[in-house]
């Protein structure tokens, strides 16, 4: 064994600290892969009839409003000015989405402009106001009044989190804003696009150093391969990237996700649905929704005319067999983690990052960012640089 230092998961938040370590420390840095592949959820890969880019474990985004998450990237890979658009079908008929003025005037049948459209919204708020609210459906009728929760929140929700909307935190929506102009943007940062070369060859770019060593197909948990706990804890600063309860055995009990299954079809058609992503509403739709990936790279003309590749996105929870999405984050899984952490102060040479070692939603930008932060304030010090 060879290496200063070991980094479990191949994924945003552990080929950045790999990469900084590797190119501004010269540190050797071993990263191992349970997967068969690099790059954690992000990976994509040519689909084999079309050519076609397909995100394997849901459709990727790129976007930040940080500069300097902005800046580190733009090394690695050339983003297009692809700009995401959803839409959302609802009884049969198509809306755009987030809710803004064009779904509003199309819902309730109306030519209203922004401050017409605004006075409604927040009559219909009033109605069911509860004062602070203090889930996710007392949030979403606080910020669109029922009629247009019920539509289009209630039961998209409860198809993709499986949980009562009374029961989920009220954070999980703020995400969505409500706009009173035709603008159906999905995100509102500064910065967005694709990788030009799509996501796999940006991530391999990050990993190209002599000094990297990856390693797939390797679990931090099987005794059998020579990177595993037992015999690197304490002996060799460790990023782990794994679930932060299956690391200590679920000794404090099981953190909950929930999972997603992807039904993939090539059709013979040059479009199926004129758009990146349509959501389905409607609760007797069972998937969440459907994307057509040939919408994504719409400069890549060599892309065939007569095929395209679908993918319908089924949630469910997930068990331990399944790979980890999206943190429920009931009370009892925040008393958990809380717990974890506690644990986690007695592995003084073990950095747990990133969303399945952090058990939080982050964004791409935002795991890159809390790696390069990980990295000044608390890596480089390990090794007696930089902070
Ligand atoms: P991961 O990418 O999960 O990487 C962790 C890696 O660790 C995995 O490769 C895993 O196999 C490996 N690992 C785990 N346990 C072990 C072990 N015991 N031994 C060895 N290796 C192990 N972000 C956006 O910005 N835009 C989007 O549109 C977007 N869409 C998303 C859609 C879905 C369905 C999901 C789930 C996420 C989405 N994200 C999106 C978030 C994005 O995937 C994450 O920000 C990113 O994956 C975080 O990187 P990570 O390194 O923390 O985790
Ligand atoms: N959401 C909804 N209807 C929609 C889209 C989103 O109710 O058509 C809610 C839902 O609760 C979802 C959350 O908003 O979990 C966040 O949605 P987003 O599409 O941003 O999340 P993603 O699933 O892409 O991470």
């Amino acid at each position: 064994m060879n290496a200063d230092l070991l980094v479990v998961g191949s994924g945003f938040f552990g080929l950045t600290i790999a990469e900084r370590a590797a190119n501004e420390l010269g540190l050797n840095v071993q990263v191992i892969e349970r997967r068969h592949h690099i790059g954690g959820n992000a990976y994509s890969e040519n689909e084999a009839e079309t050519g076609i880019e397909v995100h394997r474990y849901g459709a990727h985004l790129f976007h930040t409003s940080n500069e300097s998450v902005w800046e580190y990237v733009n090394r690695f890979t050339r983003f297009t000015d692809y700009v995401h658009r959803v839409y959302a079908d609802y009884n049969g008929e198509v809306y755009p989405l987030p809710i803004n003025l064009g779904t509003i005037n199309q819902f309730f049948r109306a030519a209203h402009g922004p401050a017409a459209a605004r006075a409604l919204v927040q009559e219909l708020a009033a109605e069911g106001a509860t004062g602070d609210p203090q889930n996710l459906e007392e949030k979403a009728i606080s910020l669109i009044g029922r009629p247009l929760y019920e539509a289009f929140i209630r039961d998209y929700t409860a198809k993709q989190w499986q949980t009562d909307p009374t029961d989920l935190p009220a954070e999980v929506i703020s995400r969505l804003p409500v706009r009173y102009t035709y603008d159906n943007r999905y995100f509102n940062d500064a910065h967005e696009g694709l990788p030009v070369d799509g996501y796999t060859a940006w991530l391999e770019r990050m990993a190209d150093n002599p000094r990297i060593d990856v390693t797939l197909e390797t679990d931090f948990f099987d005794a059998s391969q020579p990177w595993n706990k037992a015999a690197t804890v304490g002996s060799i600063p460790i990023i782990y990237t794994g679930p932060i309860d299956r690391y200590f055995d679920y000794s404090e009990g099981e953190l909950a996700w929930r999972t997603l299954d992807f039904e993939e079809e090539v059709l013979q058609v040059g479009d199926f649905q004129g758009t990146s992503v349509m959501n389905y509403a409607n609760r007797d739709v069972p998937y969440t929704r459907i994307h057509e990936f040939r919408h994504f790279h719409p400069e890549r003309d060599w892309y065939p005319k007569d095929k395209t590749v679908i993918m319908r996105e089924f949630s469910r929870f997930a068990t331990r067999a399944d790979e980890p999405y999206y943190p429920v984050n009931t009370a009892q899984d925040r008393e958990r983690l809380l717990a974890y952490r506690e644990l986690q102060k007695g592995e003084a040479k073990v950095l747990f990052g990133g969303r399945l070692g952090t058990y939080q939603y982050l964004d791409m930008h935002m795991a890159i960012g809390a790696a390069l932060s990980a990295f000044q304030n608390k890596v480089a010090p390990m090794f007696g640089a930089g902070a």
